[in-house]
């Protein structure tokens, strides 16, 4: 599944955010996976299609269970100005960072003369350098330790070492010039084990009191501004109607979100940016038993998308049977849709579309 890491300066909103987030979380459909970590919530990706579908399949007084995926979100506490100096960034935080797929950096763009901002006024963009330039330095840290290792297995002609140096380099002078190592031209992929967290996307959450989730005032729009020049998303959001959304039945909190003048909760929004930036999609399987949808990579083949069910299925892997969701919804079930010929049998080289319903036959 999907992770993503909460960052941002103290007072900006993040515990808020991250409080609405397990509250949503607690209330959302049981997990199939029992245990999390207390700095991690869990939030189910809203999908319509798996409502559509638990009707078809429904027979009787048997509806079957809507099982939606999830992503979760990491509250990464302890980043303040100048934490890369002195004592470094934590261990347990730097731990917790480089294992997030994705960032959502919260910003204030609130006014409010009851919270004190840690620079004493609000200024988005100074926030956001000021995070950014301690993740630049931590990862500059990380990296420049990491570089004298490849040196020597370099010069005793390691070929891989050579290569890894070579993008070690290039992106040490990337970070060496205040740039995110994202921003690095290199050849090939960048090695996980370099923990860099300036290569992961970033998502800049701007958070508004609830007069401005309609529209924007000026400290959002700087935010966008910057965004758009890095080429990173913006989702705007308030931590504090998020809490309160977060309480709601549905149909409550769809009526007060149309009083507010928005379509959809910003924590739904962040879902769903988090997805598209990662390049993630979501196939479905579907039946009386139960509807469930997973997560997977645009691109992945039929095999790798069994595994995600259970590892046995990728080994065993013979064929699929796939249907797009709106025509299994149009049939009304499989045996319609076959009969029809609308579920087709594909192998091992079919590519995952988003919204495929798929059957793995298997030899398992
Ligand atoms: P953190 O230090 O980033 O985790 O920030 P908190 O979530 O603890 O928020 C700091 C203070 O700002 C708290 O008193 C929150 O109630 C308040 N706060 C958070 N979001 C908003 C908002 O959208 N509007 C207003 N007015 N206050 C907020």
């Amino acid at each position: 599944s999907l992770s993503i890491g909460i960052v941002g300066l103290p007072n900006v909103g993040k515990s808020t955010l991250f409080n609405a987030i397990t509250r949503a979380g607690a209330l959302a459909a049981n997990y199939p996976f029992a245990t999390i970590e207390p700095n991690v919530g869990r939030v189910n990706v809203p999908d319509e299609r798996l409502a559509a579908l638990s009707k078809v399949f429904t027979k009787g007084e048997r509806v079957p269970p809507i099982i939606p995926t999830f992503v979760e979100f990491v509250d990464i506490a302890g980043l303040v100005k100048g934490a890369s100096q002195g004592e470094g960034l934590g261990n347990q935080f730097l731990a917790n960072i480089r294992e997030v797929d994705a960032i959502a950096h919260v910003v204030r763009c609130f006014e409010d003369g009851n919270v004190i901002h840690v620079s004493n006024k609000v200024d988005p963009l100074d926030d956001i350098e000021t995070i950014n330039t301690e993740l630049i330095l931590a990862d500059l840290a990380g990296l420049e330790k990491r570089v004298v290792g490849l040196s020597k297995k370099a010069k005793g002609g390691d070929k891989e070492a050579k290569e890894q140096l070579e993008i070690a380099e290039a992106i040490l002078k990337v970070l060496g010039e205040g740039q995110p190592a994202r921003a690095a031209q290199v050849e090939g992929e960048v090695p996980k084990d370099f923990g860099l967290i300036t290569n992961k996307p970033v998502i800049y959450v701007a958070n508004v009191g609830e007069d401005n989730l309609a529209s924007d005032n000026e400290y959002v729009q700087l935010v966008r501004d910057h965004a758009a020049k890095e080429g990173s998303h913006v989702v705007k959001i308030s931590a504090q109607i998020e809490g309160e959304l977060a309480e709601m039945e549905e149909e409550d909190a769809r009526a007060f979100l149309h009083d507010l003048g928005v379509q959809e909760s910003g924590l739904d929004q962040l879902v769903k940016v988090g997805y598209d930036t990662l390049g993630l999609i979501t196939f479905i399987t579907s039946g009386e038993k139960e509807v469930r949808a997973w997560t997977i990579h645009k691109g992945e083949k039929a095999p790798e998308a069994a595994g995600e069910i259970h590892s046995d299925l990728e080994r065993g892997f013979i064929r699929a049977e796939v249907i797009e969701w709106q025509k299994m919804v149009e049939a009304g079930g499989w045996t319609t849709a076959k009969s029809k010929g609308w579920v087709r049998t594909e192998g091992k080289e079919y590519v995952m579309k988003d919204g495929d319903i798929m059957n793995v036959l298997h030899n398992m």
